[in-house]
């Protein structure tokens, strides 16, 4: 029985986790969930699965009653999660830069599996978590269905034969429709993957693709030059590898997070079983792929831009912006196209500096969030 803790089990990808691990109860024992807001849902699972250990990431004290359990609060609760549960497998399912200090904490804690869905923490911190992975004998599983695929298909390679890594991307909500009214209920109605609100935002502005090119980039250690991104609409070739000698290796699967969860879970070694639909060969008459527009989705060009600048606070400096902005238009508080607007105003006026320590990365956060409020009241 392997022991898992799932750092955001009430999220889109925490759920998926809890479905496969309950058509594995011999192999999983849940001995740790956190949820930051959604309390109700939180209680079910931890009931559900007579979960030991739980925590409440978030600084407003909860009225929670669940007996026999210990309860924690407050952010570094999910810190001490980590060293109250001990897992063998950790799943940092948290959304943003807050899943970045779990996932050093859990390196420095030597689990030995961490499956990584928190693509946010690669994209401001990746070249620092490969410095803290040197030398341990960590197991990274990303659960990025993208880089699952790569994963599979890299799995019995030699790195130098890869002449291209090609993530596929479904284009979001906007791709070929012509959303004129961009409310949110609109954006976050994705027309192939069912997922949490942030996600969803940044696959209509495509930032979500960015953020992969870059995760791919430190997941895989393969330079900017040997990774390119090709919209494929259907989303069921999820990534493809070509290598020097010709040919093409791909990973298919219909849209469904339940796959790449399992391959993590299984640590690359073992496949699960788990309720996803398997693929129809015959479906595949209708795969089409496109190049992707950068006129139309700006801002993952600028971001490209930025994650090939050596100077790696331009991507805190996004990633910030990012959050803070489409966390307004998630609340209705900006349109969609303040997001665009806004980022691009705070990466031209942003002075880049390479960083190296998690301080500065969160100084550099900090204030770009504080730059862009401000930027928002002159606006
Ligand atoms: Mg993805």
């Amino acid at each position: 029985m392997k022991k898992v803790l799932i750092l955001g089990s009430t999220g889109s990808i925490g759920q998926n986790v809890l479905n496969v691990i309950k058509a594995n109860k011999d192999k999983f024992k849940v001995v740790g969930l956190t949820s930051k807001s959604n309390i109700k849902l939180f209680k079910k699972q931890i009931e559900e699965f007579d979960v030991p250990y739980g925590c409440i990431a978030s600084d407003e004290t909860k009225d929670i009653n669940i007996k026999s359990k210990k309860i924690l609060f407050s952010e570094n609760g999910l810190l001490e999660i980590i060293e109250l549960t001990k897992p063998d497998i950790l799943v940092n399912s948290l959304v943003g830069i807050k899943g970045l200090k779990p996932l050093l904490y859990a390196i420095d804690k030597n689990i030995s599996v961490i499956a990584l869905a928190n693509k946010e923490s690669i994209v401001v911190a990746g070249k620092l978590i490969q410095e803290r992975l040197k030398n341990k004998n960590i197991r990274l599983m990303p659960i990025d269905s993208e880089h699952s695929a790569i994963y599979q298909c890299l799995k019995n390679e030699n790195i130098k034969n890869i002449e291209k890594i090609t993530i596929t991307a479904s284009g979001g909500p906007l791709f070929k429709s012509k959303i004129k009214n961009k409310t949110v209920e609109k954006i976050v109605a994705h027309p192939v993957w069912k997922m949490g609100k942030k996600i969803s935002v940044d696959s209509a502005t495509m930032v979500n693709k960015g953020f992969e090119y870059i995760e791919a980039h430190y997941l895989f250690n393969v330079p900017y030059e040997k990774i390119d991104i090709l919209i494929h609409p259907q989303a069921i070739i999820h990534s493809f590898i070509k290598l020097i000698d010709g040919s093409v290796l791909a990973c298919m699967f219909y849209p469904d997070m339940r796959i790449p969860i399992s391959y993590a879970l299984g640590c690359g070694k073992e496949r699960i079983l788990n309720l996803a639909k398997k693929i129809d060969l015959l479906t595949l008459n209708k795969t089409k792929f496109y190049k992707p527009d950068y006129k139309k989705f700006p801002l993952l060009k600028l971001l490209l831009d930025c994650a090939k600048e050596n100077k790696n606070s331009y991507l805190v400096a996004f990633n910030a912006a990012n959050e803070v902005l489409v966390e307004k238009f998630v609340n209705k508080e900006i349109n969609f196209y303040t997001i665009h607007k806004v980022i691009k105003k705070i990466i031209h006026s942003h002075k880049p500096k390479q960083i190296n320590s998690v301080e500065e990365i969160f100084e550099v956060d900090n204030k770009i969030r504080k730059k862009v409020q401000e930027e928002l009241m002159a606006d």
